[in-house]
This record gives structure tokens, sequence and C-alpha cells, in this order.
């Protein structure tokens, strides 16, 4: 096979050699149980909270309210049903999210739903930024929390975050956002934001797989949603998965201090990448063309299967993705898609492209090489896009 030219950093990273030098340092040297007495278990317990300072510092907030999960999936499980809780205590059951998010808040809100709590998804516009307006008018008396995503992982539209919690605060209502998309990819500072809770996954920034944390505002007390010891303080039992947890704070003190840098890079790449796409007739740019972060491009082709166009890409060696790895496998049009009113049609011919600093220009003009051949082959053999070209359907979208 040719050499890889990976695009799907949304989907997971490859670890950077210095947070896999810091987990086998620390798998060898610091193996004790963190919460033994004898020195071996101080030593594990030091490392513990060195990397739980250095994160905390990443992200504007104190080590205490730092506290270490499986990754992303459950820091969002545990942000959810600790508002859904607090807020139960004060007679309050409505929780507001967007239609747009992540699986992990998704489902959780279903599980809610089936335990009595109302749910209501905002919606997202055609650009996939949720208004501040739409929010502040949708919070009523009865609403615990609100959740909306940092960064939209499918297409990569950012949110105004601090301006949604500000909203939250002054009705007295709990904030939280998955910031995974965000954490490592853009300046996050939890205290300027104003927000209560903010999970993040080391994957998704060159860290371990199956680590991740919980931001939770001095003063908020989180509900376990794994019972057992006394570890994170009796928020979140279990024995530390130490090696991850270093690891993960290489990878983000990393990724922190080239932000700057590799933005700069990054857009440039995405910029190109975009005006390559572009020039494919009867597609479009999926997400606001502004306020969006700097790797990930999702585009629309008519009258083509996205899983199709992955497969054909796979073979000239490019991993892409045609919405989120959660629900690819699966033949239902992207959430996320829909969420922005692109008719399910449309929204089967999707591709998700996302860019690190690791990639160079000679690998987008690849991409977009590699892509204009599979969609101009794709359209050859497709009888939507014979229906289309013939005029027996009309194109939705533009030439
Ligand atoms: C990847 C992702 C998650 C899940 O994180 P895991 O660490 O894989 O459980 C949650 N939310 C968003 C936005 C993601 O991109």
């Amino acid at each position: 096979m040719e050499k890889l030219i990976y695009a799907d950093n949304a989907a997971t990273t490859p670890i950077l050699p210095a947070a896999l030098e810091a987990y086998r340092k620390t798998a060898l040297e610091a193996w004790g149980n963190p919460s033994s007495l004898y020195t071996l278990g101080q030593k594990a317990k030091e490392v513990l909270e060195k990397a739980r300072e250095e994160i905390a510092a990443c992200i504007g907030a104190s080590p205490r309210e730092i506290i270490f999960t499986s990754g992303g999936s459950e820091a969002d499980n545990q942000a959810l049903r600790t508002g859904a809780y607090l807020g139960k205590r004060k007679g309050k059951t409505e929780i507001l999210s967007t239609a747009f998010e992540h699986h992990a808040i998704l489902h959780t809100l279903e599980d809610l739903g089936k335990e009595g709590f109302t749910v209501k998804l905002l919606p997202v516009g055609k650009k996939g930024v949720v208004e501040p307006k739409v929010l502040a008018e949708a919070i009523s008396e009865n609403t615990a929390l609100v959740s909306v995503m940092t960064v939209n992982n499918e297409i990569g539209t950012v949110q105004p975050i601090a301006e949604l919690a500000k909203i939250c605060r002054e009705k007295g209502v709990l904030f939280h956002t998955d910031a995974v998309q965000a954490v490592g990819h853009m300046e996050v500072d939890v205290k300027a934001w104003g927000v209560d809770m903010l999970s993040a996954s080391a994957h998704k920034f060159r860290g371990p797989r199956g680590i991740g944390f919980l931001y939770a505002r001095r003063g908020l007390v989180l509900k376990p949603v794994i019972f057992g010891g006394a570890q994170e303080r009796n928020k979140r039992a279990g024995t530390e998965n130490l090696a991850a947890i270093a690891g993960m704070s290489v990878a983000l003190r990393e990724a922190v201090s080239n932000l700057g840098k590799d933005r700069e890079k990054m857009i440039s790449l995405r910029e190109r990448l975009i005006a390559g796409l572009q020039e494919i007739p009867y597609s479009c740019l999926n997400g606001d063309r502004e306020k969006r972060n700097a790797g990930t491009v999702n585009f629309c082709f008519e009258g083509i299967e996205g899983e199709s166009l992955l497969l054909l890409l796979d073979e000239k060696g490019v991993c892409a993705s045609s919405g989120s790895a959660c629900t690819s496998g699966s033949l239902d049009p992207s959430h996320v898609l829909l969420a922005i009113g692109l008719p399910a049609e449309v929204a089967h011919g999707s591709l998700r492209l996302s860019l690190s600093a690791e990639n160079t220009e000679e690998e987008v003009d690849a991409i977009v090489a590699a892509v204009k051949d599979a969609v101009a082959f794709l359209r050859s053999i497709s009888p939507l896009w014979e229906s289309l070209e013939t005029g027996k359907k009309e194109h939705w979208l533009k030439k």
C-alpha cells in the first residue's frame, strides 16, 4: 500500500512519542497504587497530583477541579447525571442540549428521559451554530442543566460557549460543555468561559486512549457514575490509570504550547482543502464558513454514498470519515447533517476530513485529487446521479 494520508483526527489521533514515553516511564517506575501508604505508592500519588496540576493549568482550572475519567464519554455521562441529580433536588427536571451533540451526550439524555427528565434539543440552524438568543428563550423555571458542545466533531463549528454560559449563570442554571474537540486544539479557559463542567479526552489530542477528565467548578459536587473505592475524592472509583494520566499530561502540555503555530499551519491547509473540494460540482461545505475550528472540513457531494467514497479513498491510502466514527457502520445519515437542515439524500453523500499540523500541502493536494476521482467515478455508476442529470430529479445543491 502507498503511504497513508491520515485525515481523520476528529476520530482519534496518533499518540505523541513523548506521551508514550511518559506512559512507559510511569508504568515502569511509578507502578505503585497511589492509594498505598508506603513510599512506592506515595511516589505514584505524587505523579498523579503533578499531572493533575499540569492539566488544570492548561485549561485555567485549579487541580481540585479536575477528576480523571476513562475518556470523553464517561466525563459526558457524569456531567449530565450530576446536572440532572442536582436539578432534581431543587425540583427542576428539564435538560436543554442541542440536536447535534455527540452520542455520548444524546444517548445519556435519552436514558435520563426514561428516568423522568424532560429533554429539549435546541436547533443549531443551517450554519451549525447555537444562537444565544435561542437558548435564552428556551430556558424555563424548570431547567436544571444546559449542555452544549464547544466544537462539533462532524462539521467543526465552534459554539459561543462564553455567551451561552453567561446566560445560564444569570438564570441560575448549570452549564456543561463537551469540549473533547476543543481541548488541545484551541485556547480553553474555564474561568473566562464561566462553565460549570467541561469534558475532555486524551486520544483527541495525541494522548493515550481510554483516559480523559471532567472539570467541575469548585463547589460543584459531582455525582459518581462509577462506585467503589475513594479515589478521585470519592467522585470516581477505580485504581487510577496513572501511566495514561501521565501520558495525557505530556500530550496536553505539548498541544497547548504549540497552539498558535499549529493553528496557522492548519488553517492554511484547511483553506487549500476547501478550495480544492469546492471545484467539484454540486458539492457544499457544511457548517459556518467562519466559526469553525482549524482542522475539520465536512462536505456533501450530491448523487453519491459517503460510505462508497470512504472505501475508494481507503484504496488510495486516504483515511477519512463520513461523519462521526461512532455512527459509521450504520446506514442512517448523520444526525448532525440532518440537524443543519440537509435532506437525508444529500446527507448520505458526506465526507469529513480532519487535518492535523502533521499534514502537508502535498497530502492535501493528493486528497483533493483522490476525492475528485472517486466522486466522478461514483457518479458515473449512480442511478441517483443519473436522475439528477437527466432532470428526473431536481438538484438540491448548486453547481
Ligand atoms: C470523541 C468524542 C467523545 C468521546 O470521547 P471518548 O474518549 O472516545 O469516549 C465525546 N464527545 C466528542 C465531541 C468527541 O469527539
